[in-house]
């Protein structure tokens, strides 16, 4: 049975698995990836990899990214959030090590060609994904394939919603990710409410259902924001469903009826007919989408 190698690189772990020509993982392994700021120690390791899965036939190996990459060269332009790797040509140099076919594309995309094959946006046609966590990560699915930038996969978290929005990491002012991402959510709290200390976005959640107001405006106010950013995805890209993933997805059952409210008043009714929220269905997503883009670039 042919099989793949997908390899999910995130900020803390690196998990990668073999995976069969339908999406199913066979076997995973997991570990840090605090030391990969090294290039040699990446490579070295997806080489290991290779060797402890070598009773499989793995026949390509596809890795998600966690930055700005040119998907079709498998150039990596920069990781925000891992330092040493800018304008790496990081699939020339794999294919080189392993002797292997190597596809890289960013994990957002990932995310979507998994739930999309196989997960929550199965056999439909145009979806739109989004992974709510640190960042907003997104992606467009038309017709079955990711829709690709002309150098880099689209990132749907930098769309500018805000004139006079806030400093974005991208560089950029006001953008979707400014109202929507983990770090803001906190500090939007600790403004609204001085004095209480919060740990993380889970704690924001908890508070809001327990009915403490300022956690509630929290999350009214990511609503508004979320509601007005994918009202836009809607009248341009007219999808059939939007899925919802990453951690902030936990709290999907407080803002659907929000962010369905502003989609409503907001968005042109005849592309709004028939429109789905789900929230994502798959677990190792990463891992999933990057066996998938193996298999599906070496058909
Ligand atoms: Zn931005």
């Amino acid at each position: 049975m042919e099989v793949f190698l997908g390899v999910d690189w995130g900020g803390t772990y690196i998990k990668a698995g073999v995976v069969d020509g339908k999406g199913r993982i066979v076997e995973k392994e997991v570990f840090s990836s605090s030391k990969l700021k090294d290039k040699r120690v990446f490579i070295s390791e997806i080489k290991k990899l290779l060797f402890r899965f070598s009773r499989y036939k793995i026949t390509a190996v596809g890795i998600g990214a966690p930055g700005i990459i040119d998907t079709n060269k498998g150039f990596i332009y920069y990781l925000p959030n891992v330092s040493g790797w800018k304008n790496y040509p990081l699939r020339t140099v794999l294919q080189k090590e392993l002797r292997l076919p190597v596809y890289i594309d960013n994990d957002a995309n990932l995310f979507a060609l998994a739930e999309a094959k196989i997960g929550a946006a199965k056999d439909r046609r145009r979806a739109i994904f989004l992974t709510l966590g640190t960042g907003l990560g997104g992606a467009v699915i038309l017709d079955g394939k990711i829709l690709e930038g002309r150098t880099s996969a689209s990132e749907l978290g930098h769309m500018p919603v805000d004139i006079m929005g806030r400093k974005c990491g991208c560089g950029g002012r006001g953008c979707i990710e400014t109202l929507v991402g983990n770090r803001y959510l906190l500090e939007d709290y600790r403004k609204r409410k001085k004095n209480t200390k919060v740990k993380d976005v889970k704690e924001i959640y908890d508070r809001a259902l327990s009915g403490e107001a300022s956690a509630l405006a929290v999350w009214i106010s990511f609503s508004k924001g979320l509601g007005m950013f994918l009202s836009g995805m809607v009248n341009t890209f007219n999808p059939e469903v939007i899925v919802f993933g990453g951690g902030v997805s936990g709290a999907f059952s407080l803002f659907k009826p929000m962010v369905w409210k502003v989609i409503r008043q907001q968005a042109m009714w005849p592309q709004v007919k028939g429109l789905k929220l789900v929230r994502a269905k798959l677990k190792d997503t990463g891992i999933i989408g990057a066996g998938l883009l193996a298999k599906e670039n070496s058909i």
